[in-house]
């Protein structure tokens, strides 16, 4: 497998673009490697410039739940197209959109349109601190929320219970009122709450830890979560930029039976075009620019074609359900796949799986929190992706992020997988 022309773009794109991309992952840093450029995509392969094809595990980090370029939702999109790309003023879509989310996950009344995950949590943070008339929030090590200041920030060593910024340029100013708590401890949370409870006015979580391969909650930590909150009256934040609309039709709230104060929303809801939303009760939401004074806004946000792409995929999801146990039996197989060929090669590694998201983490398990997922082994996680890349399959390129499976996944890719797999883990763990 040659990748000459990839190594072509990925030389001339370094003189122009930081890393020659446009999200850090994307460079392939953490597995060795030089990037691949993707020329097209259908179902479950993406092809690179060089003419290779990969069974694709990344499907642009979560929205294309129905495979690539889907021909039923890219359907009529010419015709959207054609009628006008962007207005800046209000369409029907944006009103369709905003009903069929408030429908699917009833702990939202109302929803705002963004253009990224990254906005929506910013955003809902801002209201959530206006909504209390307080400033702390509480985020945990290991959830990722986009790239705003306030949330770029890990625990910081020892007893010192504020964090410290995970990247140059943001002032220790900005992260001053964001505390950093453990996954899945609900002591770390409760320690805090007892002190300075009433000073906080947000907690944000995933509720599947998808940024940290995929690290589900105890069922018990998110309960005791959402009574803290309540008692305290601080807004229980939900980012369900990746689990909304795939862990479950109505993301990990439904899965979990939990009712968050906001829902941010991204990827799938946007049917592969640049999305975000965030929505909550409407006694919060209320709070939003023009109703309330909270500023929030957008230039192309609700734009008419993200709108349609994520309308469709949404409506496609809603009116066939089924799609969540077919993506969940084929997470099944692929487990099941890997700790054959774990236990096979009795070698040190474990797969964490719920619904349908999976990870397979280079570490002896159990994966709870951010601490075990930084046991992992990735160098080998690196020579594991290299050699999967060679058998034509593109695992996320960083132990760090989940696999994500689609609709168009066939059980011939899944069997190949769990084959190749097998190969690479065999040589990542001889050397
Ligand atoms: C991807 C992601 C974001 C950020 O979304 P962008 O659209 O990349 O800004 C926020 N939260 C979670 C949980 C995500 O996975």
């Amino acid at each position: 497998m040659e990748h000459i022309r990839s190594k072509k773009l990925y030389e001339e794109a370094k003189k122009y673009i930081p890393g020659g991309v446009n999200s850090p992952v994307r460079a392939f840093k953490s597995v060795g490697l030089d990037p691949v450029f993707i020329e097209k995509a259908k179902g479950s392969k993406v092809y690179d410039v060089d003419g290779n094809s990969y069974i694709d595990y990344i499907c642009s980090w979560g929205p294309l739940i129905l495979g690539h370029s889907n021909d039923e939702i890219l359907d009529g999109i010419e015709e959207v197209l054609n009628r006008g790309t962007s207005y800046g003023i209000p369409t029907e879509i944006e009103v369709k959109m905003a009903k069929l989310i408030t429908e699917a996950y009833p702990s939202v009344d109302m929803v705002r349109m963004v253009n990224s995950g990254t906005e929506a949590t910013m955003s809902a943070l801002r209201v959530a601190r206006a909504y209390t008339k307080r400033n702390k929030i509480i985020k945990f090590e290991g959830c990722y929320h986009g790239h705003s200041d306030a949330l770029l920030v890990k625990s910081g060593s020892g007893t010192l219970t504020y964090g410290v910024p995970t990247s140059p340029g943001v002032p220790k100013g900005t992260v001053e009122d964001t505390i950093v708590c453990t996954y899945n401890d609900i002591e770390s949370v409760e320690n805090i709450f007892n002190e300075q409870g009433e000073e906080i006015a947000a907690v944000i979580i995933e509720p599947v830890a998808g940024n940290m391969g995929v690290v589900p909650p105890k069922k018990e930590f998110l309960e005791r979560l959402r009574k803290i909150t309540k008692d305290y009256g601080t807004v229980l934040i939900f980012d369900e930029v990746i689990t909304g609309f795939r862990l479950a039709y109505g993301g990990a709230q439904e899965v979990y039976g939990i009712e968050p104060d906001m829902t941010c929303f991204g990827k799938i809801i946007g049917g592969g075009l640049p999305v975000g939303a965030y929505g909550g009760k409407r006694e919060i939401m209320k709070m939003v620019s023009p109703v309330g004074d909270v500023y929030q806004a957008g230039t192309l946000s609700g734009n008419p074609l993200a709108m349609y792409m994520g309308y469709k995929t949404i409506m496609k999801l809603k009116e066939n359900k089924h799609i969540y146990d077919e993506i969940e039996n084929k997470a099944k197989r692929l487990e099941e796949g890997f700790k054959e060929n774990i236990n096979k090669l009795d070698i040190d590694a474990e797969v964490n799986r719920i619904k349908g998201m999976l990870c397979l983490f280079f570490a002896e398990g159990p994966i709870k929190s951010y601490d075990d997922v930084s046991r992992c082994n990735t160098k080998k996680y690196g020579i594991y992706f290299r050699e999967m890349l060679q058998r034509g399959v593109l695992m996320p390129p960083a132990q760090f992020e989940g696999i994500f499976l689609s609709t168009e996944h066939k059980d011939e890719d899944i069997e190949k997988t769990i084959k190749a797999s097998y190969e690479a883990l065999k040589i990542a763990y001889e050397k």
